[in-house]
């Protein structure tokens, strides 16, 4: 297996000539066929030794790992199974789109690949981005990489699950309600969600447009920081996209010679601390703010008084937008036709038959969405959730004329086992109560590792920032990473 854990190591790997970008394509590519997590539905085998073979050239070219024009020289990615790779079969996870082969690639991975990254593959998720646990996929589910027991989280598990157990160096997910962030805390790696508009949503399926965001899973601040700033800025084919900044984290992680955290200002939410929080993951979460407190930092006692409407408004606004997203999946405009839909002799048994390849949790959100939208029924729900939405962001607004960034904890408990939740919806969706806040709001948060439980199972730090706030967040996670140590 693969020994370079982060993006700086491999590229030091590559100019001290232990390995060159072909032959670590190829380790990788072993990896992934010897794992028996299930987190590849699609390895892209030519296509990424193509481009190794490519970089390969390059680098004799060159005599060394070109960083300056390209950040992401030979790094190989996974790539999580709802973006689009043109010529690459594009699932969601789902039987709908088994045989859909785009012809675009999703801006955000265009950018990645243009900077020398490579794209192992296509990696397992739940069914159109929707669960926590990563069991709602067509192709099966994702095993944790350390607890096969346990499920990854989701829905970017196999994101997750494929970087800590070494199949990638990094990885992109999407977050829209918490799906990068959950399974970064679940195996123990840091998961970053941007500021709604800073990457480009151009290629990613849609599942709840308002709140979908590519985000990174990696072994690092800086890599994540790396990627990040490789992929946002503006995007003509995306309207929701922020103008281009001159980006440069990575470079001002690197250099960072802070000492001490004087000056910051964390608030800590005292609604994220109420019933059902393994005390493991509380006293975590606490041991790190001291920690925070001891180098400098000043803790205020805040209160985001809407928290407790978050769940409600979430599951009113995603399964909306996704009745909406998803209507087009009807083997006419995209989907598979399938043999039984194409001897259909009316139109509604064929409707049935193609719509039918969902699976449970997309069907129950979808009849949701689809009565919530329903005529006479728009202002009661849609509207109202918008409202309160509305309200969720200015309890942050608020918190953000007091303090620097927000400290909790990123979910309830650690990774659960396999098919414990599976059968209840309702106590599965409360797994993201503590991501899905900043998710409405549209406000950049991260998962850093903070601990352990005893049972060895990670545990995660959410910080969030305000809007493009990610500079200071991503410089805060880097310090208490490089000060804490990785407690992964
Ligand atoms: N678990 C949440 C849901 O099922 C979030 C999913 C996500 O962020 N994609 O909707």
């Amino acid at each position: 297996m693969p020994v370079f854990r982060t993006i700086r190591e491999t590229h030091d790997a590559f100019d001290a000539r232990k390995i060159s970008p072909s032959e670590l394509t190829k380790e990788y590519l072993d990896a992934i066929e010897k794992s028996d997590l299930n987190t590849f539905i699609t390895v892209c085998k030519d296509r990424v030794m193509a481009q190794a073979q490519h970089a390969d050239s390059i680098f004799l070219k060159h005599g060394k790992v070109p960083r300056e024009q390209s950040p992401l020289f030979g790094i190989p990615l996974g790539i999580k199974d709802v973006l689009t790779l043109e010529g690459v079969r594009t699932t969601c996870a789902s039987k709908i789109l088994e045989n859909y082969i785009p012809p675009y690639t999703a801006t955000a991975v265009e950018r990645l690949e243009k900077a020398g990254a490579l794209s192992l593959g296509k990696l397992n998720m739940d069914e159109f981005a929707m669960g926590s646990s990563n069991e709602n996929s067509a192709y099966g589910a994702v095993k944790h990489p350390t607890h096969y027991d346990r499920v990854p989280g989701g829905s970017s598990g196999a994101s997750a699950a494929a970087v800590k157990a070494g199949l990638c160096v990094a990885s992109l997910g999407t977050d829209t309600g918490g799906s990068v962030r959950l399974p970064a805390s679940y195996c123990g790696l840091v998961g970053v969600k941007p500021t709604y508009g800073r990457i480009s949503r151009y290629g990613l399926i849609a599942f709840a447009s308002s709140l979908d965001q590519v985000g990174t899973l990696s072994n690092t601040v800086e890599d994540s920081a790396l990627l990040l700033q490789t992929m946002s800025g503006h995007d003509p084919r995306d309207s929701t996209t922020a103008p281009a900044e001159k980006l440069n984290w990575a470079e001002q992680l690197r250099s960072l010679s802070k000492k001490d955290l004087n000056g910051l200002r964390i608030g800590v939410p005292k609604e994220y601390f109420g019933d059902g929080l393994q005390t493991e993951v509380a006293s975590a979460v606490e041991s790190t703010l001291k920690w925070c407190e001891s180098k400098g930092a000043k803790r205020v006692e805040i209160s985001l008084p809407h928290t407790r409407y978050s769940i409600a408004t979430y599951y009113v606004v995603a399964v909306s937008e996704a009745s909406s997203n998803l209507a087009r999946f009807d083997g006419v405009r995209y989907g598979v036709r399938s043999k039984e839909a194409e001897e259909a002799s009316d139109l509604a048994t064929f409707y049935k038959k193609t719509r039918s390849l969902f699976g449970a949790e997309v069907k129950r959100r979808i009849l949701l969405g689809t009565f919530a939208l329903s005529s006479g029924y728009y202002e009661a729900y849609y509207l109202r959730a918008c409202q309160v939405r509305r309200l969720i962001r200015k309890d942050f607004e608020d918190a953000f004329k007091k303090v620097d960034i927000i400290a909790a904890p990123v979910a309830p408990t650690t990774a659960f086992k396999r098919g414990e939740k599976v059968s209840d919806p309702l106590q599965m969706y409360l797994m993201d109560i503590c991501t899905i806040p900043a998710s409405l709001a549209g406000l950049p948060a991260l998962s850093l590792p903070c601990g352990k439980d005893k049972e060895d199972l990670s545990i995660g730090l959410h910080l969030i920032g305000p809007h493009f706030g990610e500079g200071r967040l991503l410089e805060t996670a880097h310090f208490i990473e490089k000060g804490r140590g990785h407690e992964s």
